[in-house]
């Protein structure tokens, strides 16, 4: 395993408090020392990381790599060099696969082939009901046990009050977070897009800020007793923002994640019947989009996650009411909270690489591996970002195995220029360029 010399780029580490101009070296996979005139030290290679912020690697707790069972869409070796593509060192798979997460063996088996065919680490999250069939609870200790790190129904809500109280009391125990597809089933039936001016301009079901806030509100309740850490992903409303803020306030154990799409889009992406943005939760209007943003400079918001959906083309070249929901989002992330977060003055950068490093490691528990800091004797996971590289998203920047996005296209600003995974070099974008 070669030696590697980072050079006097910015280094920040939220999680140790350090932001200075410094080198990074690491050996045999390793971070072995992080000081300013390392360039002494003979290393095999040294990167010139002047003018770039040198961050822990980047860790997207929701992604959906689909296998196994969707393989057409993704595997976990084509979503993993989209992650390293666009920075990520760790990404957090999502359990509703076919079949869904619910076995030590199906973990294992992700295991074994994250190992085996993934450029970047793989941990999965198991699913919270039984073939993700919303009836009963998992075996949630044994999953634990097996290396879940965290539970979720992803792609479903726990639409049962009687079932979601049980899940949060089996939880609680085992210290990892639940997190929450919040979206209340018999308010969105037949619904493809946000209720709103859009919708009812183009005659297609409508989808209420509701279905989110009315399960967010009620998880708030049920979880009062037991004190699970619950967490909601994809946050999408202006009113959801604030029963987290309210939440947090009261002490309460609870962290919500935002998407690029929602932090940058609203309803009228869809005009046109665009099924590149059609995505569950909805992209809403300017008012959430403006309450998000607000939502993460103030500390409600804790953590980013792309909730990188993959699907085939011919899926996403159906009407509008059939095509699935979701849109791929490794590659670009990084750019895109750079633009929505960064560029609009709502956070600065090393925020913005805490919400990216330290604050999924906690929401997942990989901060006890090491994970989401640059510690010395630490795994060396690194991402070099160059803050101000501009470039226009084209198909050809995608690695992963879909292609549908409505960010394609668009000029933007800021791009992981080097991602290192365990001491190996997995992502570099100037021999990329050749
Ligand atoms: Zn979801």
């Amino acid at each position: 395993m070669e030696t590697l010399l980072i050079a006097g780029g910015r280094v920040i580490d939220p999680a140790s408090g350090l932001d200075a101009v410094a080198d990074v070296a690491i050996a045999a996979g390793r971070i072995v020392e992080i000081g300013p005139g390392l360039t002494r030290l003979p290393a095999a290679r040294v990167v010139d990381a002047s003018g770039c912020i040198v961050a822990p690697g980047l860790i997207d707790p929701h992604v959906h790599l689909r296998e196994p069972g969707g393989e057409h869409k993704e595997t976990l070796a084509t979503g993993s060099r989209a992650a390293v593509a666009g920075g990520f060192t760790t990404v957090c798979c999502m359990p509703n696969t076919v079949p869904a997460l619910d076995t030590p063996e199906l973990l294992a088996f992700i295991a074994a082939r994250a190992e085996a065919t993934a450029a970047c680490r793989v941990f999965p999250i198991g699913a919270a009901t039984k073939g993700r069939r919303g009836e009963e609870p998992s075996e949630i200790e044994l999953l634990a046990g097996a290396g879940a790190v965290g539970f979720s129904d992803d792609g479903d809500c726990i639409a049962s009050a009687g079932l979601m109280a049980r899940l949060l009391a089996a939880i609680a125990p085992t210290g990892l977070a639940f997190m929450q597809h919040c979206q209340e089933p018999t308010l969105t039936r037949g619904a493809a897009m946000h209720a709103g001016e859009v919708s009812v301009r183009l005659g297609l079901g409508g989808w209420p800020r509701a279905a989110e806030e009315i399960i967010i509100e009620r998880d708030l309740r049920l979880n009062r007793g037991p004190r699970c850490r619950y967490h909601v992903q994809h946050i999408s409303s202006e009113d959801s923002v604030d029963l987290i803020r309210r939440a947090r306030a009261a002490g309460q154990p609870v962290t919500a994640e935002a998407s690029p799409h929602h932090l940058l889009l609203t309803h009228e992406a869809c005009d046109g019947y665009d099924t590149s943005a059609k995505v569950n939760p909805p992209l809403r209007e300017r008012r959430d989009v403006e309450a998000l943003r607000a939502g993460v400079a103030d500390g409600t918001i804790t953590v980013l996650a792309t909730d990188h959906a993959p699907h085939a083309a011919d899926e996403k070249a159906l009407a509008f009411e059939e095509a699935p929901f979701g849109l791929v989002g490794l590659e670009t992330a990084l750019s895109l909270y750079a633009e929505a977060l960064v560029a609009t003055g709502a956070i600065a950068w090393p925020r913005l690489i805490a919400l990216l490093t330290v604050e999924p490691a906690r929401l997942c528990g990989l901060l006890g591996r090491g994970l989401g800091t640059l510690g010395v004797g630490g795994a060396a996971d690194v991402t070099v970002i160059d803050p101000d590289a501009p470039w226009t998203i084209t198909p050809a920047d995608l690695r992963g195995r879909s292609r549908n996005t409505p960010f394609l296209g668009r000029a933007v600003r800021g791009r992981a220029a080097l991602t290192v995974v365990g001491g190996v070099v997995r992502h570099d974008l100037a021999a990329a360029r050749g």
